[in-house]
């Protein structure tokens, strides 16, 4: 991407869901191709059709798959739909991709098309998408998370915003644990509120299961598949955060990510990511839609605002969910909170964001093209 490009990084974002799809779609059919909707249930916050969108350049049958995907956590859509429209709009980038003859890049625009457009990082299920890959059918066990039990009515209190005793409560937890074990009390994932935080579900949501009809119909023909999923909330601001997105049991696959996407990929289970320990993640839907396949993927995590301003704008959203009752004014200034905690308004942010993107997305081709070269 050239600099005048860059500089020009705010036409690709949106101000909302309506617009970031229109803008996807456009970019897409300007670059000769089809997009597949996957028709959401319910109506977005301005009425309008919600939808998973999918655009495939390249072969049908290429074994080598490149999935880029945006608002697995839906107010973080923001940020990786303008990056989707901004790679299908670049000449370079395009050209880049046709030239692996063996190659395709799928593009899901919307994981959770609803939490994007009623500006919520949940589901309409109130499920965190991230924390929802369980197979619920074998009645496993879900993960406990007593941490999160001990702070959960501090968390969301019955008043908004919270009482000076609430905020104590949870600083004595970081005191008493450390504030990694706070955090991970948190956002690690739990399965008892559904209200709540970080909710995992009790079975698969809308977009899990459509998900695992995506990746097993444009899945199946690979044998190779990359996957870099868009996030915003952790970390400093408009830096993109590269976490390992795939198994600990497997070193290979983390050497891997490391050696195509560079030695600073991080790892939820050494401590080197601004991201606590999870369970559920999304990725492991690859080993069980495209078991042939082998899989490399990263997170790429950008900053936005500071952990505790993105945390309390998390348990106010949650808290107006559970209180319908709210004020209009209240709804509102809610509402710009969460969507200021994901998504920085601002050409520069924006810019920093393309700028890294489409480095990790040539980097994810280089991967794939080398691959084929040791076979
Ligand atoms: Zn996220």
């Amino acid at each position: 991407m050239n600099t005048a490009k860059a500089a020009e990084a705010s036409q690709f974002f949106s101000q909302s869901y309506a617009e970031a799809r229109a803008k996807f779609l456009a970019a897409a059919e300007a670059a000769g191709l089809d997009a597949e909707p996957h028709w959401h249930p319910l109506l977005g916050r301005e009425g309008e059709r919600l939808a998973m969108d999918l655009v495939r350049q390249g072969p049908a049958k290429a074994r080598k798959l490149l999935i880029i995907s945006s608002a697995c956590h839906g107010v973080e859509g923001f940020c990786g739909s303008g990056i989707q429209t901004a790679l299908l709009s670049d000449a370079g980038w395009l050209a880049a991709v046709r030239a692996q003859a063996d190659l395709a890049v799928l593009y899901i625009h919307a994981l959770n098309p609803y939490g994007f457009s009623w500006l919520r990082r949940v589901t309409q299920e109130g499920v965190d998408l991230n924390r929802n890959f369980h197979d619920f059918a074998q009645h496993a066990e879900l993960p406990a998370n007593p941490g999160y039990e001990e702070i959960a009515n501090a968390l969301l209190p019955a008043h908004w915003p919270p009482s000076a005793a609430d905020e104590a409560l949870l600083s004595d937890y970081a005191a008493r644990h450390g504030e990694a074990a706070l955090q991970q009390a948190i956002s690690g994932g739990q399965y008892k509120h559904e209200l709540g935080l970080f909710y995992g579900g009790r079975a698969p949501t809308w977009s899990h299961q459509t998900l695992r009809h995506v990746l097993q119909e444009h899945g199946a023909g690979a044998n190779d598949i990359a996957w870099i999923d868009l996030h915003t909330g952790l970390g400093p601001s408009g830096h993109g955060e590269r976490i390992f997105a795939g198994s600990a049991q497997d070193p290979n696959q983390l050497a891997r990510a490391r050696a195509w996407w560079g030695p600073e990929v991080t790892s939820l289970s050494d401590g080197s990511s601004s991201s606590a320990p999870l369970v559920g993640l999304m990725w492991s839907v690859i080993e069980r839609c495209c078991p042939q396949a082998r899989y490399t993927g990263i997170a790429l995590e950008y900053g936005t605002v500071p952990l505790k301003a993105m945390i309390d704008a998390l348990r106010a959203d949650h808290w107006l969910e559970a209180h319908p009752e709210a004020s209009e004014d209240q709804l509102r200034r809610i509402k710009q909170q969460i969507r200021d905690a994901f998504y920085i308004d601002t050409p520069e942010w924006k810019q920093a964001l393309l700028r890294q993107a489409f480095e990790a997305a040539q980097q994810a081709l280089n991967g794939l093209e080398k691959s084929h070269e040791q076979q």
